[in-house]
């Protein structure tokens, strides 16, 4: 059975749709099943990797419209190195699909609130594929709606990218707020949150504070690997491309596998049973200070 695992943060420009493409094709590339679901009215990550933003779309499988069967799309193509694709994984073909979005998705925000289930409508339209798969990930609009709403729903858990700058964590108790309630509403199974520090700037020292800061909140939950900023990881989505089929040997791609080494390891251990996630010390109820002042009082020093 799939781990559903949803990039969200309601900021945007923080590395989600980044995240999203490059720790799919980084567990592809090692071959684990993986199903991208762009649920972003922008459809950022459909033209990251070179698919037309049109109907049909997320939008018609969240209005029950189309089956997800008839959404899927590969994006190994335009996602994997080309060894990866040639030589396939243990000798199979590497999978990496995606369900492309398009603008339309933007009147679902207000459409899904007449429907019924409005809040359970992604799960259940992807419960039919999912089991197909190891990983599927949901790539979530900058904000805390309907779209956002329906990837916690089905979730396992949350993959929150945060960007290395000045107030980083402005939000963070609020999404962390918002996944507390889901889980208690509405997911139970909503237990696991990954920190995933990103566009590191080693030349400034906010950036280092940041990370110190997150890594003191937030222990149990920061993934160790920090993803770096780099030219290549912004030039990628313009080629139609993951960073690691743009720039295979590239530090960006580096930081993805290494991410995903982490995470697949995380998941299998808790998943066999010898590692058990710990739901109140990984989603802490609210952030104990207010870190704006802390982030710019370390800054400073
Ligand atoms: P979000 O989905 O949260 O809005 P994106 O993943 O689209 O954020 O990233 C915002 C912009 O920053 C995009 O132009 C993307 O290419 C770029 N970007 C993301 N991560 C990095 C990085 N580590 N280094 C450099 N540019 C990055
Ligand atoms: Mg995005």
């Amino acid at each position: 059975m799939a781990v559903i695992l949803a990039v969200a943060n309601q900021k945007g420009g923080v590395g989600k749709t980044t995240t999203a493409i490059n720790l799919g094709a980084a567990l592809a590339e090692r071959g684990r099943r993986v199903l991208l679901v762009d649920s972003d009215p922008q459809a950022n990550l459909t033209a990251a990797l070179g698919l037309p933003k049109e109907a049909p779309s997320t939008y018609e499988l969240l209005l029950g419209d189309v089956a997800a069967i008839d959404l899927i799309r590969s994006a190994a193509g335009a996602a994997l190195p080309d060894a990866v694709l040639r030589e396939g994984i243990h000798g199979e073909e590497p999978v990496l699909d995606i369900i492309p979005a398009a603008p339309e998705l933007a009147g679902a925000e207000i459409e899904l609130v007449s429907l019924s289930e409005r809040h359970g409508r992604l799960t259940a339209a992807l419960a039919m594929v999912a089991p197909v798969y190891d990983y599927v990930f949901i790539d979530c609009p900058p904000s805390l709606g309907l779209l956002t709403l329906n990837a916690l729903a089905g979730a396992d858990g949350v993959v929150a990218p945060v960007q290395c700058e000045y107030l980083a964590l402005e939000g963070l108790s609020q999404l962390l707020e918002t996944l507390r309630r889901v889980r208690e509403a509405v997911n139970p199974r909503l237990r696991r949150l990954f920190l995933l520090m990103t566009m590191y700037d080693a030349r400034t020292g906010l950036a280092q504070s940041v990370v110190e800061e997150v890594r003191r909140h937030f222990p149990q939950i920061i993934l160790p690997t920090i993803v770096p900023r780099t030219v290549r990881l912004g030039e990628a989505p313009s080629y139609g491309q993951s960073v690691l089929r743009y720039d295979p040997s590239g530090r960006g791609a580096a930081a993805y596998r290494a991410l995903v080494t982490e995470l697949d390891a995380r998941i299998v251990q808790e998943t066999e049973g010898t590692r058990q996630p710990h739901p109140t010390q990984e989603m802490p109820p609210v952030l104990p200070v207010p870190p704006r002042e802390r982030v710019t009082a370390g800054a400073a020093s």
